[in-house]
C-alpha cells in the first residue's frame, strides 16, 4: 500500500464523520507526538479509549495498596506510574511520604533480588497490565514456584481487552472502527478480534507505532469501514505483520492460562465487566496479597469526567478539570496520570 496514497485518502476525505478509537496507551503517546490528527481531514476522529492499565485502575486498588505498604514488614513495589494514582486516602507517593514502604521497580523480576536480600520483609508487587505485561508476571511467578519463595505476592489488576471492547460496543461508545492494540495484538494474534468484528460489525486495524504505519492502519480501517456493508467483506485486517501473527504467541498464551483465570472486574470510570480481569488460579492464590473485592471506585472530584473520556464520548480538554486542578503534575484523575493516559497525553502535546 502507498504511504501517500494512503496520506492523500485520509486528507481529502469528505464522506460521513467517523469515530476511530485506539485501545492502547502506546498508540495514545504514538498519535499524539506523530501530529497524525493535523494531517488528517477534520471528518476523521481519533479518539483514545481504555488501553492505559494504570488509568483503568480503580481506587480501591490503590486503597489496598497503600493499606500494605503501611503493613509491618511489607514493601509494595510497583512501577513508576502506579505511584502517582489518587486513591480515595492519596496516592502511594503520598504513603511513601508519611513513612509507608514503597519502593519502585522497572520490571517484576528485580523484585526477586529484593526479596532475597530481606528475607524478613515481604514483597507486594503492584501487577496491573493487560495481555502485553501479564507474560512478564507468568516468569516472576515461575520463579517464585520453582524456588518456593515465599516473601513475593502479587497484588493483581491485570485486564484483557475483548470484554472491555465488547461492553464499549454495546454501550453506545463513540466508536466506528478500533486501531486494535498493536502490543497486546503480538500476545493475542489478530484473529483475536474476529468474532467481535463479527458481533458488532465494526472494523479493526491492527497498526503498527510508526507514524508511517499509523497512517496506513487508519486508512486501512476507514477502508474497512466504507465497505462494511459489503458482504464477505474483512472487518480485520493486520497491517503490523512484521511482529503480529493471526494466532500471537502461543507459549505466553499457555502461561497466563496456567497462573490466571477470567472473572469480573471494575474499570475505573466504567464499572464492571464480566470476565474482563485476570485472578491467580486456585492453586496459586498463596501468592496472592488480597486481589479479590477492591472494586470501590470513588470519583476523587464530582466534576471528573475521566469515564467519558475513556469511553470517547468527550475530548480530555472538555473534562472542566483539565488543565485547570487537573494538570500532569497535579493530577486529580487517572488519565492524568501515566504518560500513556488520554488527558496526559492531551496536556503535554496542546
Ligand atoms: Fe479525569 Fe483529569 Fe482527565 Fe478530567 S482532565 S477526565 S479529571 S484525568
Amino acid at each position: 500500500m502507498d504511504l501517500q496514497t494512503c496520506l492523500d485518502y485520509l486528507k481529502n476525505y469528505n464522506g460521513e464523520e467517523v469515530s476511530f478509537m485506539e485501545v492502547c496507551g502506546s498508540h495514545t503517546e504514538a498519535i499524539a507526538k506523530s501530529g497524525i490528527k493535523t494531517i488528517i481531514s477534520d471528518k476523521i476522529h481519533l479518539v483514545s479509549g481504555p488501553g492505559c492499565p494504570v488509568c483503568v485502575s480503580p481506587s480501591g486498588y490503590v486503597d489496598k495498596l497503600v493499606e500494605l505498604a503501611f503493613s509491618k514488614d511489607t514493601v509494595v513495589a510497583t512501577f513508576g506510574d502506579m505511584m502517582r494514582v489518587p486513591g480515595s486516602k492519596g496516592s502511594l507517593n503520598d504513603a511513601a511520604g508519611q513513612g509507608a514502604d514503597v519502593t519502585m521497580v522497572y520490571s517484576p523480576m528485580d523484585v526477586i533480588k529484593l526479596a532475597e536480600e530481606s528475607p524478613d520483609k515481604t514483597f507486594v508487587f503492584a501487577a496491573v497490565g493487560f495481555e502485553t505485561t501479564i507474560p512478564v508476571y507468568t516468569l516472576l511467578l515461575d520463579h517464585v514456584v520453582a524456588n518456593d519463595i515465599k516473601n513475593i505476592k502479587l497484588l493483581t489488576a491485570l485486564k484483557v481487552m475483548p470484554p472491555i471492547i465488547d461492553w464499549l460496543c454495546a454501550n453506545n461508545a463513540n466508536v466506528d472502527g478500533f486501531i486494535a492494540p498493536g502490543h497486546v495484538s503480538v500476545i493475542t494474534g489478530s484473529d483475536y478480534y474476529i468474532g467481535l468484528s463479527k458481533k458488532h460489525k465494526i472494523p479493526f486495524s491492527v497498526s503498527g507505532f510508526k507514524p508511517e504505519e499509523l497512517v496506513i492502519g487508519i486508512y486501512g480501517l476507514l477502508k474497512m469501514w466504507e465497505n462494511k456493508d459489503t458482504p464477505d467483506y474483512k472487518l480485520v485486517r493486520n497491517f503490523y505483520p512484521s511482529v503480529v501473527t493471526a494466532e500471537g504467541n502461543a507459549e505466553a498464551k499457555r502461561q497466563i492460562n496456567k497462573y490466571f483465570t477470567p472473572a469480573k472486574a471494575r474499570w475505573r470510570g466504567i464499572g464492571d465487566v464480566d470476565d474482563s480481569g485476570l485472578y491467580l488460579r486456585e492453586e496459586y492464590l498463596c501468592y496472592d496479597a488480597g486481589s479479590f473485592n477492591l472494586d470501590s471506585d470513588i470519583k476523587l472530584n464530582k466534576a471528573c469526567r475521566c469515564g467519558d473520556v475513556l469511553m470517547g464520548k468527550i475530548d480530555s480538554t472538555e473534562c472542566p478539570l483539565f488543565g485547570k486542578l487537573c494538570t500532569p503534575t497535579n493530577p486529580e484523575g487517572a488519565c492524568m496520570v501515566s504518560t500513556e493516559g488520554s488527558c496526559y497525553v492531551k496536556a503535554i502535546t496542546k
